[in-house]
């Protein structure tokens, strides 16, 4: 586990120290910066110790960069494996087709992969609220590591996004924003969202934890086609993808390219990139041998998942590898995508969502053209699963409907006044509490329950220093603790003038002697108690008069 060594800017090429948050180049401004590593000192590590190490994409921590292992949000995610599909290479005449398999990441997508690390590094930088843009998968896998880490989850998504992965966004205790309009506006909206509230915004490519985890599928697909007597790998001649944005090829190329520089492989695969007709921007665009992306305002394709217009500086970057490497880019239509779904369910026993699906009919279709070879090696990425049936198999009752805020940004002047309504409806809550564990589960139970923002503090004195900073809408205090008391926190806020109107709940692992209680009465709220926190209807209870205090 190691951070890196430094960065260097895609645009201009200065290298300088890494250092955590820093998102932009020094010398031009440029906000695409790619870390770079020890790479001698990791070869030698990974050859003495990588075979004993579990399978999932932590394996290749020294060139994840993250800091502390103990920051790590884990479910298990990579380690997928990589199918060989002899009925299809029979039947077209390919005997070395292969799939990885990313529909078996924790959430079902290889989104998986970014989310682990992302989550991990916001953990190790503190951050405790994240707004994300996304066409469906993100959301679901952010919103999953986050519950393990504690941080508040805002995901803007555009209309076409299925209910059915909007729904399990909210389920996991996510802030749904659904945004009438397509994908790059969303993307503006929540930026802008995240810009007015003060919150982290993930730019998706241009963060470097998503980038640098999806180079960790290149080093499964290279170790997993074989290792050679001397440690080397093999790579595959093709990598190809369903492509939306392009962090998936941008992610894998640069693992590709870390192998090479280690001398683990002899040389780099081609990148097939495709995309659907209804919304091909980087194909078009490279076809008519445009050096930026002509964006698709509108796009026309059912396959959500894969729907951005303006793929901004990420094509310029893939377009120059595939002039300078070799590679390809086509268009596929929705027709192809679904029929690829079928021959891939009914030959190989892979059932998938229509992105992926979509990566299949492109690569029918560079066979057909002969632009992929018959001995040649192709690893074609299943990127997801398909979707989920809990509609059908739970009654109304229980299936929770995503409370979805919805904006349309068509309106104008409407945005902002929405975007300001989501900011004062949300209550923010201070938790003071020593126990690390108990302030983390507290500030989840919180954050799955509506729009709380949650600020903590460990001690009595930053305590008070916090709520006379902040003047939440609710407290919540813990007896014992280190330093000033909680005894004496309530003592302080109860003779201020200013503070002694926010209601207060005790949250206390202590039982209360007779002298306790008294000290307590006509102060506060509720008392909670520590271990018994599934009896929160209580804290529905106080958290809904709440809600009609601020109305
Ligand atoms: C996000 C996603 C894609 C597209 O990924 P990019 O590399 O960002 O273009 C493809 N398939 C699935 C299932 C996805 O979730
Ligand atoms: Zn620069």
């Amino acid at each position: 586990m190691a951070l890196p060594l430094s960065l260097v800017c895609d645009a201009c090429r200065t290298e300088f120290p890494f250092a955590s948050g820093v998102g932009q180049c020094p010398q031009c401004g440029c906000d695409w910066l790619d870390p770079q590593y020890d790479l001698p000192a990791t070869r030698k590590i990974w050859q003495q110790s990588l075979a004993t190490r579990p399978q999932t994409m932590w394996r290749y921590a020294e060139l994840l960069p993250l800091e502390n292992p103990d920051n790590i949000i884990s479910m298990g995610e990579g380690g997928t494996p990589l199918l060989p599909l002899p009925n299809l290479g029979l039947m077209v005449g390919h005997p070395h087709l292969y799939l990885k398999d990313e529909r078996q990441g924790p959430t079902g997508s290889f989104k998986d992969r970014q989310a682990s690390l992302a989550i991990s590094t916001f953990k190790e930088n503190n951050i405790k609220e994240v707004v994300v843009a996304s066409t469906g998968n993100v959301g679901i896998s952010y919103s999953a590591y986050a519950v393990r880490a504690g941080i508040k989850v805002w995901a803007f998504l555009n209309s076409a996004v299925p209910q059915e992965k909007m729904r399990e966004i909210a389920l996991y205790g996510t802030e749904v924003i659904k945004v009438t309009a397509s994908y790059d506006r969303t993307k503006k909206v929540a930026a802008r969202f995240a810009e007015r509230k003060h919150l982290f915004y993930d730019k998706g490519v241009k963060n470097i934890a998503a980038k640098e985890a999806m180079k960790t599928v290149a080093f499964e697909i290279a170790e997993q086609l074989g290792v050679r007597k001397d440690g080397t790998f093999i790579p595959p001649d093709w990598y190809v993808q369903a492509v939306s944005g392009g962090l998936g090829p941008v992610g894998v190329w640069k693992g590709f390219v870390e192998l090479k520089a280690m001398g683990l492989i002899d040389r780099l695969p081609k990148l097939a990139h495709i995309q659907a007709a209804g919304c091909a921007p980087m194909v078009n665009s490279f076809n008519a041998k445009l050096e930026r992306a002509e964006p698709v305002d509108i796009p026309q394709t059912l396959i959500a998942t894969v729907a951005t217009g303006n793929p901004g500086d990420v094509y310029p970057h893939l377009r120059k590898i595939v002039l300078e490497h070799g590679g390809h880019f086509a268009a596929v239509s929705d027709d192809d995508a679904f029929h690829a779904m079928h021959v891939l369910a009914q030959l190989e026993g892979v059932s998938m969502e229509p992105a992926p699906a979509m990566a299949f009919a492109g690569l029918f279709k560079m066979i057909s053209r002969k632009i992929i070879k018959p001995d040649e090696t192709v690893v074609v990425n299943c990127s997801g699963h398909t979707f989920p049936v809990e509609k059908y198999l739970l009654d109304d009752r229980r299936i929770k409907a995503p409370h979805a805020d919805i904006i349309t940004p068509d309106t104008g002047e409407g945005v902002l006044s929405v975007l300001d309504n989501l900011d004062t409806r949300v209550q923010r809550i201070v938790i003071v509490e020593d126990d690390p564990n108990a302030a983390r589960l507290l500030r989840r139970i919180l954050q799955a329950r509506g729009k709380y923002q949650v600020m903590d503090a460990a001690d009595g004195e930053t305590g008070l220093q916090l709520i006379q900073k902040e003047r939440p809408d609710l407290v919540l205090l813990d007896l014992m603790l280190p330093g000033i008391d909680g005894f004496s926190v309530l003592e302080q806020l109860k003779n201020d003038a200013a503070l002694k109107h926010i209601p207060v709940v005790v949250v206390t692992a202590k039982s209360l002697t007779q002298f306790d209680k008294e000290r307590l009465a006509g102060r506060v709220q509720t008392l909670l108690r520590k271990g018994a926190f599934s009896d929160d209807d209580l804290l529905d209870d106080i958290l809904a008069s709440l809600e009609t205090d601020a109305t």
